[in-house]
């Protein structure tokens, strides 16, 4: 008996790797292509961590002309939840990214490096798994759990270094004629890596981010194929990393650790160990410390997070960029209006220690990017998030034609409004320009300097008298209210009442924010002569007149 016959009594059907080598054959890209792949397990949330990585994948890949792909590591299956490959598919969706290759839904895929579920390559992972048994570089493994939970306590009591290595590996001496006669006897058993590495030793590894890391030499002989027949993430990274043609594996750097085992398995597997880059987790700041921005205790971990308030895709994609290159923020400043695709991304220069996420910041960049958008993009944007979160927002977006004006009130010239971050802030920044709200509503008018309320009904009843015009163009619409200033004894000029401010009770500002005040309820409101024109002269009227009376 030797390891052949052995590794033929543990996977009698499995293939010879020669057939997935030449199934899964070399991919002919262009020089330079980066080959990558976004692997979450099918537990339907997405970190804002994973989505960067998406952002970044994606750019980097287009870059290049490589393909980004999508595999589902499910292979722990306690993990998995009820349509969670859809969740997945649809987060990362939301943010206007696409995958080249992987799970397209919950249980179809496209491309030729298939499957891309990890449950579905079980026989791969055992075409593999046999192939090292051949050669002597794994062996079936009987250890009870009683037995692992005593060598653990063992360990633990002499204080040495926890894990299943060296004199610790029970069963790595066996002999094949005694590993096949437990087989045959039906003893449970698993499939573990026989490490020929030794921890007093050192080695170098190039990480992309991180540069240059000295670790141990792996000596764990870890498991690769579980009782339930299926791998331990480390064996199945490695045989999908090289099937899949991966060139560069980018992902959180809690994986750093790892990096000894897995050059160890590439190298004994014969594969061409691709290119690691382990980027740092995202930080938050809370009572001046840096700690992991957490799944449980912070709401915007998850992505779906942004997907309820409303912040455009883009601009957490824009934002993410930024956390990943900090030199996406002076390249955006030079080149305002050019899309986000035609920045150089350079995974080299991600922060090695962590950058921090700022959500004051993130509302900024999505201010900004809400500020160019055109009055379509608002309309439809807004309406499609209210529809499913905000119902008296859809409800008074259902006018399109008058919404459009309201929407396209400073908006597309040089000086944008920027008062909009998000979509849940459209409510309140128009809420006044609707009729029946505005009416329904229980308005504080809150005046500003002219508060006297027989003066402010003298100034609206004038106004609308004498110098209400709904026809005016803007520059006679404001001589009028500056003829209105003079008339009724104030500074026609603001400069005239810096210059001698004795003089008079206020100026021509003063009176504009009464009609300001009176026709929005609010003292800050974008440019109100494009609010009358929106309005028209009949709410006008009614306002004002419901003011008088
Ligand atoms: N399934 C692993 C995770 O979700 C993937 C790590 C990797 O990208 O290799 O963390």
């Amino acid at each position: 008996m030797n390891y052949k016959d052995l590794a033929d009594l543990i996977f009698p059907n499995a293939k010879p790797i020669s057939y997935y080598e030449e199934k899964y054959p070399e991919r002919n890209l262009p020089e330079g292509a980066v080959v990558t792949r976004f692997a979450p397990s099918p537990t339907g949330f997405v970190h804002i961590g994973g989505l960067m990585q998406c952002v970044i994948n994606r750019q980097l890949t287009n870059q290049t002309q490589g393909v980004f792909l999508l595999r589902i590591e499910d292979t722990d299956q306690k993990r998995e939840i009820e349509n969670g490959v859809q969740q997945i598919v649809d987060s990362i969706h939301d943010f206007g990214i696409e995958f080249d290759e992987g799970m397209i839904d919950e249980t179809h895929e496209k491309g030729n490096y298939g499957p891309y579920k990890q449950s579905e390559r079980k026989e791969i992972y055992q075409a593999y798994a046999k192939y090292l048994l051949e050669q002597g570089k794994a062996y079936p493994c009987f250890a009870t759990a009683e037995e692992l939970e005593e060598m653990r306590k063992k360990q633990e009591a002499a204080k040495i270094r926890p894990g299943y290595y060296g004199v610790w590996a029970k069963y790595r001496t066996l002999t094949v004629e005694e590993a096949a006669e437990r087989i045959k006897n039906g003893e449970p058993y698993i499939v573990r890596f026989k490490s020929m590495g030794n921890e007093e030793k050192k080695i170098r590894h190039h990480d992309v981010i991180k540069g240059n890391i000295d670790f141990p030499q792996n000596d764990q002989d870890i498991v690769i194929i579980k009782a339930d027949g299926l791998p331990t993430y480390h064996f199945a990274h490695a045989v999908d990393d090289h099937l899949m043609r991966v060139t560069h594996v980018i992902r959180s750097d809690e994986w750093v650790s790892s990096i000894p085992l897995h050059l160890e398995l590439f190298q004994t597997l014969g594969f061409k160990t691709p290119k690691y880059c382990h980027y740092a987790p995202i930080l938050k700041e809370e009572d001046g410390k840096k700690r992991k921005i957490s799944k449980r205790k912070d709401p915007e971990a998850a992505v779906s997070y942004y997907h309820e308030e409303g912040i455009p895709a883009e601009a957490v994609c824009e934002y993410l960029m930024n956390i990943g290159n900090s030199n996406f923020e002076s390249w955006r400043r030079a080149n305002p209006n050019a899309k986000m695709s035609e920045f150089k991304f350079d995974i080299s220069k991600m922060s090695v220690s962590g950058a921090i996420f700022d959500l004051v910041k993130l509302l900024d960049v999505s201010k900004n990017v809400i500020a160019k958008y055109d009055k379509e993009t608002v309309y439809e944007q807004t309406l499609e998030w209210a529809k499913r979160y905000d119902a008296e927002l859809a409800q008074m977006l259902q006018d399109k034609e008058y919404s459009l004006k309201v929407l396209g009130i400073e908006r597309g010239n040089t000086k944008p409004r920027k008062d909009i971050s998000k979509w849940s802030d459209v409510k309140n920044a128009i809420f006044y320009m609707y009729e029946d709200k505005f009416f329904a509503q229980d308005i504080h008018y809150e005046y500003d300097k002219i508060q006297d309320k027989e003066e402010i009904k003298k100034i609206l009843s004038t106004y609308l008298e004498k110098y209400f015009n709904i026809n005016d163009d803007k520059k006679t619409w404001f001589d009028k209210i500056k003829d209105l200033a003079e008339e009724l004894g104030y500074a026609r000029e603001v400069k005239m009442y810096k210059q001698e401010p004795e003089k008079w009770p206020g100026h021509v500002g003063d009176i504009s924010t009464v009609i300001r005040v009176s026709l929005t309820g609010r003292r800050n409101t974008p440019d109100l002569y494009e609010i009358m024109q929106v309005l028209g002269e009949e709410s006008i009227k009614r306002r004002i007149n419901k003011l008088l009376a």
